[in-house]
């Protein structure tokens, strides 16, 4: 069985763990690796390699170290084949997915490019007579990333290429579900050129993350998965005297108005509703129609299209949709199902017991659809990371606003209409971190920042663009002046200018 190895100090080194977990093909439910869950000693020897090669990638011009990432986005795109490939065997999703996973990403890499231009600091000359004033970003040290099963590329991605092209020494630790993407994608950053020990994989579960949350040389916590985790982690780590961002769970609704274009909303909520099983955290859970005659439109263009779906393993490139990421997800994901039912809303398409030819033992339930969903309802209230959508039938427009507000998620949400004010409205009163305006997954490209509101994120840095920049890097103001603008004499009044 193929045992997964970390990455220390640029090689692979096996972890002598005795703690091992199952890696499986979600298609098939066979096992087909095993990971060893590290140990707080293999963390430590993964630090101070980091700790060892951080003043000397410090001191590497921007330049220079931006050309790692030129050389890292060439190999990205050469083998995005392979990514996918990786992505797919132990996570499931469809091909094409996988490949716009790895496109995603690789696009922080390109931001990443830029790093000498971003950290350009600023400024000011004659603060006061013959004084000059300027501040410049600096890398925080050692930093580390602790990463969810749902997007095995991209979200390490989201993390390490600023870091590091800012300067800092990099750990990271990837879901115990699906580590081997991580590997290929940071195999290839070595060989890119980047030094030895710069970045390092450490793979492990719950005792990983507490030993990286206590370690005194690890200065910043980049943490991506469930509230409950992101939670636990943000509190845990600042209380260590870490910076920490940590981005948590959704339930994200998409409004539609009585305007909008039935067979566009439809065809949008399906690709965000269903593509990718539903375990997108910007995927759409709650569709919000306004009045009873475009719920029952939206229900009758829906229920076809749900029942239609196709549902296969990554190798069928036919297929829309693949199979959950465990068993105990799946289990999960049908447990939901059932209280939805149990709790009064309307089943119009059941995707519990499917089961495909020829892949029996795989984690695959159907399209799920429910309508008269109500706030009250389990169903509503929490993430369930499957492929069941919820419509909830809201009177007006205000009464929509109003219910996504209360809710305890703020990541994405959007709204379907062709009336630009109430657009306008939308955007500017509802509380969530990334909006879409008849675009169903508003995933801010890399030169924006990707982050929710209330429970979706722990922290006051949003990932990636800008805000990943300012997230690594600490800002330091220097005021100076020479011998010739300094008068004689002592001064002991509070400076002013
Ligand atoms: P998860 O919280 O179970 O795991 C995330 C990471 O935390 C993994 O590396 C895991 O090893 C670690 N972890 C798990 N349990 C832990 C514990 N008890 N103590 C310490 N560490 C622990 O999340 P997941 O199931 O891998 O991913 C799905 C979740 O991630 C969903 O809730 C989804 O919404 C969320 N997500 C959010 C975003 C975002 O940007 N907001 C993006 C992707 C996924």
């Amino acid at each position: 069985m193929d045992k997964i190895a970390n990455l220390i100090g640029g090689k692979k080194q096996p972890s002598a763990s005795a703690r091992m977990a199952p890696i499986f093909n979600p298609a098939t439910g066979e096992q087909i690796a095993e990971l060893p869950l590290s140990t707080a000693a293999e963390l430590d020897a993964a630090v101070a390699v980091a700790k060892a090669a951080f003043p000397a990638w410090a001191e590497t011009t921007p330049l220079k170290r931006a050309r790692v990432m030129f050389r890292f986005k060439d190999l990205l795109e050469q083998n995005a084949d392979r990514i996918a490939r990786a992505i797919s065997a132990e996570h499931g999703k469809t091909h094409d997915d996988a490949l716009g996973e790895v496109q995603r990403g690789l696009e922080v890499v390109e931001f990443a490019c830029g790093i000498p231009h971003l950290l350009k600091g600023e400024y000011s000359k004659n603060v006061g007579p013959s004084i000059d004033s300027y501040s410049d970003r600096q890398p925080l040290g050692v930093v580390a990333g602790i990463t969810p099963f749902n997007f095995p590329c991209m979200v390490p991605l989201w993390m390490y290429p600023v870091a590091i092209a800012a300067g800092n020494c990099f750990i990271l630790k990837p879901s115990e579900k699906d580590p081997s993407a991580a590997m290929v994608v940071a195999e290839l950053l070595y060989e890119a050129g980047l030094p030895a020990g710069v970045l390092n994989v450490v793979h492990g579960d719950k005792e990983i993350v507490d030993a990286i949350l206590a370690h005194r040389d690890i200065k910043a916590v980049s943490f991506v998965g469930s509230t409950p985790i992101a939670s636990y982690v943000y509190a845990t780590g600042t209380a260590a005297g870490k910076r920490v961002q940590a981005l948590g769970g959704a339930k994200n609704h998409m409004v539609i108005m009585p305007d909008a274009d039935m067979d566009k909303a439809a065809d949008a909520l399906m690709g965000a509703g269903y593509g990718s099983a539903g375990e997108r955290c910007m995927a759409v859970s709650v569709a919000v129609p306004i009045g009873g005659k475009t719920a029952d439109a939206l229900i009758e263009a829906l229920a076809p299209r749900v029942r239609s779906l196709k549902i296969g393993p990554a190798t069928d490139r036919e297929a829309e949709m693949g199979p959950l990421v465990t068993k105990q997800h799946l289990d999960k994901v049908a447990t939901y199902i059932d209280k939805g039912v149990a709790e009064g809303a309307k089943l119009v398409v059941d995707g519990r017991g499917f089961k495909l030819q020829g892949y029996e033992g795989g984690y695959f339930v159907g399209g799920t659809l429910f309508d008269h969903v109500d706030k009250e309802m389990t169903i509503y209230r929490e993430e369930i990371f499957g492929p069941v959508l919820s419509v909830l039938r809201a009177g007006t427009y205000d009464e929509a606003v109003e219910l996504i507000n209360a809710h305890e998620f703020g990541n994405g949400t959007a709204i379907f209409t062709r009336d630009g004010d109430a657009a306008r409205s939308f955007a500017d009163k509802i509380e969530a971190g990334m909006v879409g305006i008849n675009v169903p997954i508003p995933v801010p490209v890399a030169y924006h920042s990707f982050g929710g509101w209330k429970r979706s994120i722990f922290g006051d840095h949003a990932i990636y663009g800008p805000e990943g920049v300012r997230f690594y890097t600490r800002i330091k103001t220097v005021t100076s002046r020479w011998p010739d603008g300094i008068k004689s004499g002592a001064v002991f009044n509070f400076p002013t200018m």
